[in-house]
Order: C-alpha cells, then sequence, then structure tokens
C-alpha cells in the first residue's frame, strides 16, 4: 500500500466501528461491569484477564500486557501493517478505501498466503471449467457436492502435469516463495513438480480462513499412492493449529450457539449439507490443546460427532479428556448408530434425523456410562461389580449434587441395585477425592509457572504517579495547564516524551483522543498510554492532588540522589579520600536544603 493513509480518513474509520465488535470475531466476550472480558488470543490461559473498554476503544490483556486499540489489535492477531489494519477495519465498517490506497485489495502482504489463495482459486477454476476438471467433477457428483457447496469450500481439482507451477510462475511468484509454499516436490538438481496431481482439491484455511495449506484426495485407483494427503509443514503451515472450516464456523457459532467438531472434512461438509454451518475438523491428527485453546475463544459449547465405529468412538473418548483437563467446556456426544459415520447417517437416514442425533447429544457422564456398560457383561455378578464400582467413581467427580443423584439414579434402575447402597459408595468416593484435591493443591502452589510474560512490553517500568499526571495532563485540559504551569518535567524519559507529543499532537489536531494519539506514538510508548487508560481513573482532580503528586515524585528523586550520594560517601570513605568525602556531604547538605527538608543528616 503506498503512502500514508490520510488521518480524517484513519478516524472516520475509527468512528464507525466498535472494538467490541471487531474483537468479538475472534475472542468470546462477556460483560463484566463497565468492561468485556475474555480469552487472550496473544497468550493461553485458563481465566480470562483479557480485557475490552468500550467507553475508551481500548484493549489489554492484563497478563501478558499487549494492548491498545482497534487497529492495534488487527496488526497483533494476523500480524499487519498499520496500513493493512486499517484496510482492514475499514472493510468491516463498509468504508471504501480512497482512491489510491485501495492497492492491496484486502491480499495478505504475505507472499506465501497470497500464493496459496492464487493456488486455490486456480484449481477451483479447473474444477469448474476445464475439461481436464470433469474427472474432478465426476468423483464430485457421486459424492452429491453441489455447485453452492463447491464453491463455498472453493474445492479444486490438481489436475496432472506441471499446470500450477506454469501459472505461479505466470503470475510472477519467485523461485523462493514457490518452493517455501511446499505445493512443489524439488528434486536435488533444483527442477520442482506439482505435488498434488489428479486429486480433488481442499483448501486449508486458518483462522481468519487465508489459505495456508491443501488436503488432496486421491481420485485414481493407484493404491501405492496416499487416499489423502495434506500439505508438508510450512512457515504459514501448522497441523497442529488448524482446523478445517473454521473461519467461517466461527461465524456461524455466534448465532448457532456451538461449534460441532468433526473427524474429517468430508463430515464438515456432510454436516453443512445438513444445515449444521459450525463445523470444524482436525486434520487427520489428534486433537490438540492449540486447537481446543482455539475453540475456546469462541464458545464453551462444543459438540464432539465423530465416527460411529470403534475407532472413532475411542477418538471421541480421548477428545473427552483433553477438552476435560482444558477445562471449562459445556460438552456434547454425540454416538451415530451403525457405526455410521456423519456423511453416511445423512445419505442414509436424511438432514432432520441428523439434526435430532445433535440435539439429543448425550453428556460426557452419559456418554462415559454408556462406554462403560459395553465393557463388562453384566450378566456376570463380578463384572456387575466392578461396573458399578467405576461407575459411581467418575459420579463422584460430578460436582453438581442434584446431577450426581439423577445419575445414581439411572444406574441404580437400569442395574436393579438399591439408591441408597450406591450412595452410601458414591460418599466414600467423593470424601477420597477432596483429600486428594487437597493434596494436589498443596503441591500445586509450590509449582506454580511462571506468567508467559513479553520483553518489550514488560521491560516498560509503570509509575501510578507518573500514570496519573499523564493520564490528567493528557485528558483534562485544566489539569494540563496547571502542570505545565508548575514546571513539571516527568522524571522518566518515557513519559517526559509523551507528554512532549501530546502537545505536538493537540496543536496539530482538531479534536484529539487518547486512542487516536496512540497511533501517533513511537511502538515502545504505546503499553504507557494503554496502562494509564486501562486502569481506571477518576476524571476529578484537585489542584492539591496534582501538587501533592508532583510533591512525592520529586521527592522520590531527591531520595534516589541522596542514596547515590551515601554510596559515593562510602566509597570516600573507604578509599580514605577527605577531600571526597567534604565535597560530597556539601552537596548533599545543598540537596536537602533545596528540598526543604529539615532532619539530620
Ligand atoms: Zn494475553
Amino acid at each position: 500500500m503506498a503512502g500514508l493513509i490520510p488521518e480524517d480518513f484513519i478516524n472516520e474509520v475509527r468512528s464507525n466501528v466498535n472494538i467490541v465488535d471487531i474483537i468479538s470475531q475472534y475472542v468470546s466476550l462477556e460483560k463484566k461491569g463497565k468492561d468485556y472480558l475474555g480469552l487472550c488470543p496473544f497468550h493461553q490461559e485458563k481465566t480470562p484477564s483479557f480485557t475490552v473498554n468500550e467507553e475508551k476503544q481500548f484493549f489489554k490483556c492484563f497478563g501478558c500486557g499487549k494492548g491498545g486499540n482497534v487497529f492495534k489489535f488487527l496488526m497483533y492477531k494476523d500480524n499487519l501493517t498499520f496500513p493493512e489494519s486499517v484496510a482492514e477495519v475499514a472493510g468491516f465498517a463498509h468504508i471504501p478505501m480512497p482512491s489510491g490506497y485501495e492497492a492491496s485489495g484486502g491480499r495478505s502482504s504475505n507472499p506465501l498466503i497470497r500464493l496459496h489463495e492464487d493456488a486455490a482459486s486456480f484449481y477451483h477454476q479447473v474444477l469448474l471449467t476445464t475439461k481436464a476438471g470433469e474427472r474432478g467433477m465426476q468423483y464430485a457428483r457421486e459424492r452429491e457436492l453441489s455447485r453452492d457447496i463447491l464453491d463455498h469450500f472453493q474445492i479444486g481439482y490438481a489436475p496432472e502435469n506441471n499446470v500450477l507451477l506454469m501459472y505461479l510462475k505466470g503470475k510472477g511468484y519467485s523461485d523462493d516463495d514457490l518452493a517455501q509454499s511446499g505445493l512443489f516436490i524439488q528434486t536435488e538438481d533444483g527442477r520442482m513438480f506439482d505435488r498434488f496431481r489428479d486429486r480433488l482439491m481442499f483448501p486449508l484455511g486458518n483462522e481468519n480462513g487465508q489459505i495456508i495449506g491443501f488436503s488432496g484426495r486421491r481420485l485414481s485407483q493407484d493404491k501405492t499412492q496416499a487416499k489423502y494427503m495434506n500439505s508438508p509443514e510450512t512457515s504459514i503451515f501448522n497441523k497442529s493449529k488448524v482446523l478445517f472450516h473454521f473461519a467461517e464456523a466461527k461465524k456461524a457459532a455466534r448465532s448457532e450457539k456451538r461449534l460441532v467438531l468433526y473427524e474429517g472434512y468430508m463430515d464438515v461438509i456432510a454436516a453443512y449439507k445438513a444445515g449444521v454451518t459450525a463445523g470444524i475438523a482436525s486434520m487427520g491428527t489428534s486433537l490438540t490443546d492449540q486447537q481446543i485453546y482455539l475453540l475456546k475463544r469462541i464458545t464453551n459449547n462444543v459438540i464432539i460427532n465423530y465416527d460411529g465405529d470403534d475407532p472413532g468412538i475411542h477418538a471421541e473418548e480421548r477428545a473427552v479428556e483433553l477438552f476435560e483437563k482444558a477445562g471449562g467446556f459445556n460438552l456434547g456426544l454425540v454416538i451415530l448408530p451403525e457405526k455410521l459415520d456423519p456423511d453416511e447417517y445423512v445419505k442414509k437416514y436424511g438432514v432432520e434425523k441428523y439434526q435430532e442425533e445433535i440435539k439429543g447429544a448425550l453428556s460426557p457422564t452419559d456418554f462415559f456410562l454408556r462406554r462403560l456398560a459395553h465393557k463388562y457383561n453384566l450378566q456376570n455378578d463380578r463384572e456387575k461389580l466392578l461396573y458399578l464400582d467405576e461407575a459411581v467413581k467418575k459420579i463422584a467427580t460430578i460436582s453438581n449434587p442434584i446431577e450426581q443423584d439423577l445419575f445414581l439414579k439411572k444406574v441404580a434402575d437400569k442395574q436393579g441395585v438399591s439408591l441408597e447402597s450406591l450412595k452410601a459408595s458414591l460418599m466414600r468416593e467423593v470424601r477420597k477425592n477432596r483429600r486428594a484435591s487437597q493434596r494436589n493443591r498443596l503441591q500445586q502452589v509450590e509449582e506454580d509457572p511462571q506468567p508467559v510474560t513479553y520483553e518489550n512490553e514488560r521491560s516498560l517500568e509503570h509509575d501510578p504517579a507518573q500514570d496519573r499526571l499523564l493520564y490528567l495532563f493528557i485528558n483534562e485540559e485544566e489539569a494540563r495547564d496547571f502542570i505545565l504551569q508548575q514546571k513539571f518535567l516527568f522524571p522518566d524519559a518515557n513519559y517526559a516524551q509523551l507528554a512532549e507529543l501530546w502537545l505536538k499532537y493537540i496543536s496539530t489536531h482538531e479534536n484529539p483522543t487518547s486512542n487516536s494519539f496512540l497511533d501517533f506514538v513511537p511502538e515502545r510508548l504505546q503499553g504507557i498510554i494503554v496502562n494509564t487508560e486501562m486502569t481506571q481513573m477518576p476524571d476529578d482532580f484537585s489542584e492539591k492532588e496534582i501538587l501533592d503528586i508532583i510533591h512525592s515524585i520529586n521527592l522520590r528523586k531527591v531520595n534516589s540522589q541522596l542514596n547515590e550520594l551515601r554510596d559515593q560517601i562510602q566509597d570516600a570513605e573507604r578509599k580514605q579520600d577527605v577531600a571526597e568525602v567534604i565535597r560530597i556531604t556539601q552537596k548533599i547538605l545543598e540537596l536537602k536544603r533545596n528540598q526543604g527538608q529539615k532532619e539530620a543528616f
């Protein structure tokens, strides 16, 4: 993007969006008092410390320290430059960029992402419009993938020969970018060949829907080739962080209030056809912590619907464990009958039946008890006792007593045992768990890991006294005039520079706000502004308050000078340098006289 974007335009964009709306697309925010709270998208945390202040239009994470205005958020989140971030927010507000600035047309600044997006639309066009794509179309018809579905998922076809290589070279991509993209296999002498050939292509997107990789399904009968093939890991594609269809599902989850997790992308597509639009899938690997964290930032309500066969159910059990370890999820589990996968089920029983299965998802405890019952021969008394023992252990981990009761009753009824006896063994388990958790808590206090810190944000020393003065200096004109009258200088160079910049800023801008000022100050100083704005400070002040703060800051300055001089005296005494001792003593007395300190040295 060429040149600087006019400031008027930036301010127009700023005033036409609400930071809460923009951040809500990435983080599930909950209103707490004046602020909105959510899980930080920049570091992993269990309890929300990521805060958005709607009134001031700032965000700040009190865990890792990242903070700023709406532009800053997207710069951090999507790794954008400032102009790219302005363009992104303008797009959200449906404000067209001024002429001459729309050059990037919403395209990523990362050449590898642009390359992938070009590749995806190339494959898509090949599938839809070319003779070579006819093979892919035939398969798509067999799988009942309509035009809408092909478009929504941007499904394409990778033909034989090196057509993608030729196409991308024609678009001017460098050999280096081509080699790094993972879309080509390179021979030892450096020649490149298309990695995906004769495959139906499913683009894989990142959190924002930018394409970063592909999965290709083999169309030929050649069993020496893998049926499914993914892009290799690259600088933009990390399988453990990718969820198929995540960017779209995220939008749908806002109205559907839940996400549905599948095993493979054909299931996500089948579910989409059946009207479940908030479906996602991990990419042929078991779920990772990073993927779970992605979900957690969107919603706590997750339904898991893996294949109904044994491997599918085992994978579902493992997924439940991971979600429970992460904590805070409201899970629903679907086990489809006849060992069907969602795709097969929808074909056999139709859309409505499938939606009923989703609605009737089991709670994790129901799921566990059902699975447990399959493990034992309940006609055999010895096995039945083992079953009851394990069932009670599981029920004992439920925190809600009414829910505990409900499940105990279910088990008692089904197995024909008395509720009282089950309750007695439950109480034993509960006591045992309580003792264990107390032991754990003690251990945890000792082993509590240090929170993650980010060097550049943390290296700025925040000083509450200077924070308060700077806040008044920026937000209250009268206070500013009074502070200037006192000829007060901020002792810390960073605060001093901000005060100076603010004076410059207000002399050149109409209606200056701290939010627009942020884009004007150097990166390393922005944290101070965000911190003063996000600390709930009163706007009321008195001259006495200001004088008291100034006095305390000056006193602190003198005290630190005194401490330094005292160190120097000790050094001089050690060296028995009498002249130096006298010189420093005079300096100390002078300092104290100036400060009006009466206490004896
Ligand atoms: Zn954070």
